[in-house]
């Protein structure tokens, strides 16, 4: 089997060339993204790699498809950003990595928080300055805030372990409640009094059609004044002028970033020498209450380690794929 990545980075090639002494595949590694002017790099291979940001269109899948590619490997969970439907017909199969490591978003979800609160970024450059004047670092204890969770999966769940674990008491949404919730001591509720009761609000639930900007004017009018909202999922879950709108008002006081709706335009990249050109994402800056990180709470040794082990899992288990005998892929997307 032949696999083309594209929008590789450093740390993939490192990861994926370890475990792939285990497998024997033969990689390209390209650091372009994937979309209609690149997708002619795929002649030749059967397997086209790809992570969040690659904009696997129906065009994309159709120079994919006439190339002779076979299946589409994600090395990420999200599949949003891949026409199912246009795959399917043309008759490539989609995988993914569906788990790879709650813990790693979770802890982030947690670091978004714990800085936002305590505001360590300021107080790092203060200490590094000779000031050490503590105005403007006010936080608040944990223990005893209420935090909501919207979507209980593996990294939603596991972000309540840790909130509890802090003394937090954590409502949680979803479109049904997971068998664990209530062991684990979350306090299954709607969306509106989960939007009425929480001082702590994050983002846990993938991007579809029903939650594509589920936070939006209407939905922050229904939070508590003053609430943080964290969101570490997908950008396109929160509409971001109405959170702007919020921030100025007030209404919002603390916001954490993981991933923002235009992030495939600036994500992943050093643009420290050029002049940013988004100027929502440039306001959402401005203000000293929000944290943006570059989508990177995946990025542990531990989860690198086991996306490359189930992709290349997933190539294999393709290749081994006989339809004779109906073999389902584990992690097919259909
Ligand atoms: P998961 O599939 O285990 O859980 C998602 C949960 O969301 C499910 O319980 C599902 O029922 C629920 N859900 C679906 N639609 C919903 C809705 N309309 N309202 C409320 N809940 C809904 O997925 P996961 O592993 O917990 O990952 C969650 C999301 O985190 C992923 O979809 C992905 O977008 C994001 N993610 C981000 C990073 C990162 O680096 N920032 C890394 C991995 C995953």
């Amino acid at each position: 089997m032949k696999i083309i990545f594209f929008s590789a980075k450093p740390y993939d090639q490192q990861f994926f060339t370890e475990v792939n002494q285990g497998f024997k595949f033969e990689i390209n590694f390209l650091e372009a993204h994937l979309n209609s002017k690149t997708a002619v790099l795929a002649q030749g291979y059967d397997v086209v790699c790809v992570f969040v940001n690659d904009a696997v269109t129906s065009e994309v899948l159709q120079v994919l498809a006439s190339q002779g590619v076979k299946l589409l490997a994600l090395r990420c969970a999200g599949f949003n950003n891949v026409d199912l439907k246009a795959a399917r017909t043309l008759g490539i199969k989609v995988v993914r990595v569906p788990a790879y490591s709650p813990y790693a978003v979770a802890e982030h979800t947690l670091a978004l928080i714990l800085t936002l609160n305590r505001k360590t970024h300021r107080a790092y450059n203060r200490v590094k300055e000779g000031n050490f004047a503590l105005n403007g670092l006010l936080g608040f204890d944990l223990h005893g805030k209420t935090a909501g969770l919207i979507g209980l999966g593996k990294i939603g769940l596991a972000t309540a372990r840790i909130l509890k674990g802090f003394g937090c008491r954590v409502f949680g949404y979803d479109v049904a409640e997971p068998a664990e919730a209530s062991s684990i001591g979350i306090e299954f509720t709607t969306l509106d009094q989960l939007y009425a009761q929480s001082d702590i609000i994050s983002l846990h639930c993938p991007l579809t059609p029903e939650t594509h900007h589920l936070i939006n004017a209407g939905s922050i009018a229904k939070m508590k004044k003053g609430v943080m909202l964290i969101n570490t999922s997908r950008g396109a879950l929160i509409y971001t002028p109405a959170v702007i709108q919020g921030l100025k008002k007030e209404h919002i006081s603390y916001l954490g970033l993981d991933v923002y709706e235009e992030e495939g335009d600036l994500f992943f990249e050093d643009l420290s020498d050029q002049v940013i050109q988004d100027d929502v994402f440039m306001r959402l800056l401005s203000f000293n209450n929000v944290l943006i990180t570059g989508h990177q709470a995946f990025l542990t040794s531990n989860a690198l380690q086991k996306i490359a082990e189930t992709t290349l899992q997933n190539i294999l288990d393709f290749k081994n794929l006989n339809p004779e005998n109906h073999l389902e892929l584990a992690n097919e997307v259909k």
